[in-house]
């Protein structure tokens, strides 16, 4: 099913663990050594300035990101699901 989420992943928090990763080919490490999100194309990518992404997806892959955020050890990754698209 198609649906619109927000992931939010803050970077400050994050520790580079990337248990995250593996559940969720979304998150790449970056050249920091930290986690980022790959939206790819038909994301929405925002950064703020205090390091938290937020990337808003509409796609069928919502279990694996809150897969990921549930595997993230320092609770860096945030799911926020929307209302699911007709
Ligand atoms: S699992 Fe959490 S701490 Fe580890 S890389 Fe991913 S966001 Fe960072």
């Amino acid at each position: 099913m198609t649906t619109e989420y927000q992931v939010r992943l803050d970077r400050d928090a994050c520790d580079g663990v990337f248990a995250c990763l593996v559940r969720d080919d979304r998150f790449v490490e970056a050249s920091d050594g930290l986690a980022t999100i790959d939206g790819g194309d038909g994301s929405q990518h925002e950064r703020t300035v205090d390091g938290t992404e937020l990337v808003t997806f509409t796609d069928e892959q919502l279990t694996a990101a809150e897969q990921a955020a549930r595997a993230c050890p320092v609770d860096a990754i945030e799911v926020l699901p929307e209302e699911a698209d007709e």
